[in-house]
């Protein structure tokens, strides 16, 4: 082939196609392929490849390290898990008429792998997400504290189409933290979709935000346009360290 058209391709950012001629080429050889076909086929080989890039770019932006889809989800295990609703959420339909959801439930039933899967479906459906765990929040309201850019830190969680909270309550935000959160959540009401997930009642939010009146004004907002979904049953988390226990007992015991 000529090297000289791979070259060509790159230059005109046409990386998919490079990437898939020599095999196209192949295919053509050994079948029977017109140019229109095998035009088409490249074509549809750079789409493909843009999709993927930018589904990854936005993984990567939501700051989804791993994916987790709920077909992996075994709805079996906590049949109370309401299977349907979940399913929904994960077609992003939430976040075009911007509701907020609330998943609640105790450690280990599988809040964050269904916070996670509802984000990637959202990535999916075309919107920008974000993730943040109550840690990883405190943590970014101390940087930019200290670096003086708390503005550009509130805008960034505001812009976002979903802005999914994990593990509210998990961990105390300092005062101006709770100020900055309630303008976040003033900003996004109605216009924009947060999920969050705790596993403490909503109660204990003035506590944690440091704040009452804030955490009242925000719970306000958020829960008038929120999908509680309580998740209840046993931790998966621990069923997967005993089947782990077995397991190696299991390699122990033949060896
Ligand atoms: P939580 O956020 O509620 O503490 P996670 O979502 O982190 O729980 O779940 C713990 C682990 O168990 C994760 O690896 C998750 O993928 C898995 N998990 C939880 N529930 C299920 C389930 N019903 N089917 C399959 N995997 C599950
Ligand atoms: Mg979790």
């Amino acid at each position: 082939m000529n090297p000289q058209l791979l070259t060509q391709l790159r230059h005109l950012h046409l990386s998919g196609m490079a990437e898939a001629l020599p095999l196209r080429v192949e295919q053509a050889k050994s079948g029977p392929l017109d140019a229109v076909e095998f035009l088409e086929l490249l074509v549809g080989d750079e789409l493909t490849r843009r999709a993927d890039r930018l589904f990854a770019r936005r993984l990567k932006q939501a700051g989804i390290m791993a994916v987790k889809e709920l077909s992996d989800f075994d709805f079996t295990f906590n049949p109370k898990i309401p299977r349907t609703r979940l399913v929904e959420l994960a077609t992003a339909r939430f976040v075009c008429s911007h509701q907020g959801v609330l998943l609640i439930g105790p450690p280990g039933i599988g809040k964050t792998h269904a916070a996670v899967a509802i984000a990637v479906g959202a990535i999916r459906a075309g919107y920008h997400a974000r993730l943040r765990s109550v840690f990883d929040l405190a943590a970014d309201f101390l940087e930019a504290e200290a670096t003086g850019q708390r503005r550009e830190l509130v805008d960034r969680l505001t812009r976002v189409d979903l802005l999914v909270l994990e593990d509210f309550g998990m961990k105390k935000l300092g005062p101006s933290a709770a100020e900055d959160m309630l303008e976040i959540f003033v900003r996004r009401h109605e216009t924009a979709s947060t999920l969050i997930t705790t596993n403490r009642p909503t109660e204990d939010w003035g506590q944690f935000l440091g704040d009452i009146p804030a955490a009242t004004a925000i719970l306000d907002r958020f829960l008038a346009h929120a999908e509680v979904i309580r998740m209840q049953g046993k931790s998966y988390r621990l069923h997967q360290r005993a089947q782990r226990a077995a397991t190696a007992d299991r390699g122990r015991s033949s060896s």
